[in-house]
C-alpha cells in the first residue's frame, strides 16, 4: 500500500464545508460570516500518552477528542481538522480501527478533515483543529473577575484513578474499574457547554493537566485568586469509596485527562447555568470563588486549607 492509497482508504471523506479538502497542497477553509478562526493543535505521543498496544479505534476517538476539548473550552464551534500522522507500518488493521474511531467521533460533531501529512516513523498523533467563534464571544482565559463563581463539568480525577490502576498504583474491582476506564480511553469533549457557556463564562479551561494546574492558568492569566471548596468537588462513587485517600486526592486536584471544562462566570448567571446542565443532561458544580491575590486556596470541610501541591503534569519538570 502506497503513502497515497493509505490516505485515500483510511483518511479521504467527504469535506462539504471545505472549498477544498485531502488531495491538493492545502486545504482551503473559510470562516462563515461574523466569526474568526480558533485554532490549536494536540499531540499525542507513544510512550508518553499512551501505551503501544492501545486500542487503536479508542485512540483514534482520543486523538480527535482531545482537541474538540479545546475548541470547547474556547467557545468555538469545531469545523475542521488535519491530521499528521508518523507510523511505524502501514498496518491496515490498525488503520481501519484508528481511522473508525477518529470519524466516528469527527462525525458525532460535523468535524471534517481537510488535510494532514503522513510519515514512516515511531507512532505519532497530532491533529491540528479549526474552529468557528465570534471574536467577542471566544471564552478566553484572561477574563475572570474578582467575585465570580468558580464551575466545573461533570466528575474529576476518574481518569486518573484508572490510569494508577493500569500502572499498578492501586487495585480496583473489576466493576470499578469499568466505571473509571471511558473517562480515560473515551472523553467525551464538552463542545455543546462551550458554546452554551458563550456570553455567560468569564474565562474557561479545559481540564487536561489536573484542575490545579489548568485553574492556575486562568488565574494567572486573569490576574486573580481562588478559593475553593474541597467538598464540593465532583468526584464519581469509585473515587468516593477509594481506599487511598491521599491518591484520591491527588487524581481530583492534580489528576489530569480529565477533559471537562473549568470556568468562571459572575453570580447572576447561577439560574442560566442550572438550566445549561439540565438542557445538557451534564452536571455543572459550583467548586469556589474568584478572590483578589493570587494562588490558589483549597479548603476542606471545616474550612481548614488544605496542604495541596499545585502539581499538573508538565512534561518539562
Ligand atoms: P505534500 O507532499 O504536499 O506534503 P502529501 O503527499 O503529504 O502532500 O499529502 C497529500 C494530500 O493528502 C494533502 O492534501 C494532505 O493534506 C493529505 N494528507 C496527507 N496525510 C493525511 C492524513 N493523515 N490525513 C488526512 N489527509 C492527509
Ligand atoms: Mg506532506
Amino acid at each position: 500500500m502506497s503513502e497515497f492509497d493509505l490516505i485515500r482508504r483510511f483518511f479521504t471523506r467527504d469535506t462539504p464545508h471545505a472549498i477544498l479538502g485531502v488531495g491538493d497542497d492545502a486545504a482551503l477553509l473559510q470562516a462563515s460570516a461574523g466569526n474568526v478562526l480558533a485554532v490549536s493543535s494536540d499531540m499525542l505521543v507513544c510512550g508518553t500518552h499512551f501505551l503501544p498496544d492501545a486500542d487503536p479505534f479508542l485512540l483514534g476517538h482520543k486523538t480527535l477528542a482531545v482537541n474538540l476539548s479545546d475548541m470547547a473550552a474556547m467557545g468555538a464551534a469545531p469545523r475542521w481538522a488535519v491530521l499528521a500522522i508518523a507510523l511505524p507500518e502501514a498496518d491496515e488493521a490498525w488503520l481501519a480501527q484508528f481511522s473508525a474511531g477518529f470519524f466516528a467521533l469527527a462525525q458525532q460533531h460535523d468535524v471534517e478533515l481537510v488535510g494532514g501529512d503522513t510519515t514512516r516513523g515511531p507512532l505519532n498523533l497530532c491533529v491540528t483543529i479549526f474552529g468557528e467563534v465570534p471574536a467577542q464571544q471566544a471564552l478566553r482565559r484572561s477574563g475572570a473577575q474578582v467575585g465570580d463563581e468558580i464551575w466545573v463539568s461533570g466528575c474529576l480525577g476518574d481518569a486518573a484513578l484508572a490510569l494508577a490502576h493500569l500502572q499498578g498504583r492501586i487495585a480496583l474491582s473489576a466493576a470499578e474499574l469499568a466505571a473509571c476506564l471511558p473517562a480515560l480511553h473515551r472523553p467525551q469533549p464538552r463542545v455543546a457547554l462551550g458554546l452554551a457557556l458563550r456570553g455567560i463564562a468569564s474565562s474557561a479551561i479545559d481540564i487536561s493537566d489536573g484542575l490545579l494546574a489548568d485553574l492556575g492558568h486562568i488565574l494567572e492569566a486573569s490576574q486573580v485568586g481562588a478559593q475553593l471548596d474541597f467538598a464540593a468537588l465532583p468526584v464519581s462513587p469509585v473515587l468516593n469509596n477509594c481506599v487511598s485517600r491521599t491518591l484520591a486526592r491527588q487524581c481530583v486536584l492534580s489528576g489530569g485527562d480529565d477533559y471537562e471544562l473549568c470556568f468562571t462566570a459572575p453570580a447572576v448567571h447561577h439560574a442560566e447555568l442550572a438550566d445549561i446542565a439540565a438542557r445538557h443532561n451534564l452536571p455543572l458544580t459550583r467548586i469556589g470563588k474568584i478572590v483578589a491575590g493570587r494562588g490558589c486556596i483549597v479548603h476542606d470541610a471545616s474550612g481548614n486549607p488544605l496542604n495541596v501541591e499545585a502539581c499538573g503534569y508538565d512534561h518539562f519538570r
